[in-house]
């Protein structure tokens, strides 16, 4: 089966940091790969304006998307004004009825920062909605309805904790040891957050941020290098496990916890 898959999180860099790996991989496997971004990070710079550096992080995003045959779209929301209200569900509804996905990975639903959770739950919901044939998206040119509720994971939230602190436990891990260059690689795309994080988050160098996390997912994995994912279980989403299959072999699932149908 070639799936078509849909990454969506709130801003550049985030798909890439928590899931590039598995982007990775399922390019890899002939799978069609479309990262959505719900802003382009108009406020991820002390220096630009929001306007240059949004233009400057849709061009990161899209090269970093392009090292994985990947398509790359931004939702056009802003930074810290993404919220779950009626026209914002619309809008993500046409991006699904537009990319077709069988399969959609999204933000964790409790996470560090409100565009993270905002983005979660517009997301879930535009899932329910999208194959509702009553339900119009207003869009000038609107998509078709889609034929059904495509699968729905969550990807870690950043740290692995919630707001308290207290670790979210994925469902299962993926091994990206095998593609953790090109994730490295489509990550140092994003070459205008160095500056940011160092100031905003006091982080020294956001790639080897990155490497520590993806190794201390592997460490929790019994691997080198991983990524985590939990599955979405609310009725009526489909609950086989279709990217557990897509990615096979690359898959360890945390003992007591089955990933597989
Ligand atoms: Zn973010």
């Amino acid at each position: 089966m070639q799936a078509r898959i849909l990454a969506i999180h709130a801003h550049p860099d985030d798909v890439e940091i928590l899931a590039g790996g598995t982007m990775a991989l399922l390019s890899a496997a002939g799978h069609s790969i479309t990262i959505v971004t719900m802003t382009p990070g108009d406020c991820g710079s002390a220096d630009l304006p929001a306007d240059e550096i949004a233009a400057i992080r849709r061009n990161e995003a899209g090269s970093a998307a392009s090292l994985i045959g990947a398509e790359y779209r931004c939702a056009e929301f802003r930074d810290l004004a993404v919220f779950s209200d009626d026209a914002s569900r619309r809008r993500v509804v046409e991006i699904l009825r537009r990319s077709k996905p069988d399969l959609v990975l999204t933000s964790a639903p409790v996470d560090y920062m409100a565009d993270h959770e905002a983005t979660s739950a517009l997301v879930r919901d535009a899932c329910f909605a999208a194959p509702a044939r009553n339900y119009n998206t207003r869009d000038v040119q609107a998509a078709a309805p889609l034929k059904a509720i495509p699968h729905l994971y969550y990807m870690d939230p950043v740290g692995g904790v919630d707001r308290e602190g207290c670790p979210v436990a994925p469902d299962f891990y993926v091994d990206v040891k095998s593609v953790f260059e090109k994730k490295t690689e489509m990550l140092a795309r994003h070459k205008s957050q160095r500056e940011w994080l160092k100031k905003h988050h006091g982080m020294d160098d956001y790639l080897a941020v990155m490497e520590q996390w993806t190794r201390e997912v592997g460490r929790r994995a019994g691997l080198e290098l991983a990524e985590g994912f939990r599955r979405y279980k609310g009725h009526p989403y489909p609950q086989t496990a279709l990217l557990e299959e897509l990615l096979g072999s690359h898959v360890a699932v945390i003992s007591g916890v089955s990933a597989m149908p």
